[in-house]
């Protein structure tokens, strides 16, 4: 019997539900659209003893092969403005609404603080997850609060921009990912938040322009066509953005880095320097190489990417390769940043 309405589908393929697209079924599906048929899909799952995996829009997870569980694909829609208050306004969001659309439909509606997140695949629910950043911003500069089912409590909870316990490319969701359900998230924006042009590739696009009259839609416009010369589009040639993080590593590992590679690319903190990883994989010769199916791609060293008929296993091992590579050169250990699954096959390749 099903639980209270919930219908999952069994053997779904979901290749075209995510944005590497390699082979890999779902033993059990559902799309849920509220919290009570959420619920049930959880409760539907426990009774059979079934792992659980949440999907968006699959452009931050590496379906490397078959889901022995049940999926859900969370479908809450809805964008509501609220607290409108002279220079701010608050802004509550459906984790299934899409993230680039959010973010036109608030630079279009006057307001800054998401235009430097313009063009990110994928869903408003998963934006927490990682606290999605490009160009110097990060979702949690604007995010106020976050709704989720709480399978622990058993219960719907807010949780505070600080119980997130964002980080870079982190949270306390990345950190726990069986415990919380993201339903909804509330933003606080303003008109007059000063816009973000610090990151290099926005510095040149605007270079000849008089910079006090630019509006957040005209950063989002520069963004959307940045992006669109550098980054290759999922869906021509399938990928999940960065492959690794940028690792940060301390000072005095970057300083002696710094003195054996000059050329090396960082970013220096108070006590810490971000290594771009792109450079450090371009650096060890992996830039646009490809073998069968999958490779790296020719403009950006830190997508990989996958040319179709490829399968998981096969991706993996170039990852651990590359990985293996930057290990034994640099000394410095990459982490994927996207989730894989299966777990077995996260294994294999020792990817934590
Ligand atoms: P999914 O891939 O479906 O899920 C990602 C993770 O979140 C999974 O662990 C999943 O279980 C979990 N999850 C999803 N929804 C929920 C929910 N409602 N509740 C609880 N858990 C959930 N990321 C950046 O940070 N910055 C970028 O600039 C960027 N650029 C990208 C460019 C390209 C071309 C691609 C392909 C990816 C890029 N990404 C970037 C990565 C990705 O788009 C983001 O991480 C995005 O937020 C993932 O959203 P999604 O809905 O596709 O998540
Ligand atoms: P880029 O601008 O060529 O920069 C390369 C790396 O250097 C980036 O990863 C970026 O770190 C870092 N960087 C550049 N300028 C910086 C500065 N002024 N201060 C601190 N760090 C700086 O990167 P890109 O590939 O074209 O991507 C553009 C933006 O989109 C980046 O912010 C990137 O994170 C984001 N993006 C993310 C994904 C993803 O899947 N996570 C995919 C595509 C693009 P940060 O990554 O920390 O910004």
């Amino acid at each position: 019997m099903n639980g209270r309405g919930i219908e999952p589908t069994a053997d779904v393929s979901m290749q075209g539900l995510n944005t590497l697209r390699l082979p890999a079924r779902a033993a059990w599906f559902v799309r849920v659209t509220d919290v009570d048929s959420l619920q049930a899909a959880l409760d539907w799952a426990d009774e059979r003893g079934l792992p659980v995996l949440v999907l968006g829009g699959g452009s931050n997870v590496i379906l490397a092969g078959d889901f022995d569980g049940l999926v859900i694909r969370v479908g809450i829609t809805g964008r509501c403005w609220s607290a409108a208050n002279g220079d701010t306004a608050e802004l509550e969001v459906g984790a299934g609404e899409n993230w680039h659309e959010t973010v036109m439909y608030t630079v279009k509606a006057g307001y800054r603080g998401l235009e430097n997140l313009a063009l990110i695949p994928g869903t408003v629910g998963a934006a927490p997850i990682q606290n999605i950043g490009a160009y110097g911003v990060e979702l949690s500069t604007t995010l106020l609060d976050v709704e989720v089912w709480d399978r622990d409590a058993g219960e719907v909870r807010r949780l505070s921009a600080e119980a997130c316990e964002f980080d870079y490319r982190d949270s306390v969701f990345k950190r726990h990912p069986e415990r919380y359900v993201i339903l909804r998230i509330r933003l606080r924006l303003s008109r007059t938040a000063p816009l973000n042009l610090g990151y290099r590739d926005l510095q040149d696009y605007f270079a000849d322009e008089d910079v006090t009259d630019l509006t957040a839609e005209d950063v989002a416009s520069a963004v959307i066509k940045v992006r669109c010369q550098k980054l290759p589009d999922p869906d021509f040639l399938p990928n999940v953005g960065s492959f690794f993080k940028n690792p940060v590593v301390p000072l005095s590992q970057y300083e002696s880095l710094k003195a054996r590679f000059p050329e090396l690319v960082a970013y220096v903190g108070a006590d810490s320097a971000k290594l771009a990883a792109g450079w450090l994989i371009d650096t060890c010769g992996w830039k646009g190489y490809r073998e069968s199916h999958v490779g790296v791609h020719n403009r950006q060293a830190l997508v990989l990417v996958h040319h179709g008929n490829g399968q998981g296993a096969e991706l993996l091992s170039l990852a651990a390769r590359i990985r293996d590579d930057v290990r034994d050169r640099f000394g410095v250990a990459l982490e994927v940043e996207p989730r894989i699954f299966p777990v077995a096959l996260r294994e294999e390749f020792h990817f934590g």
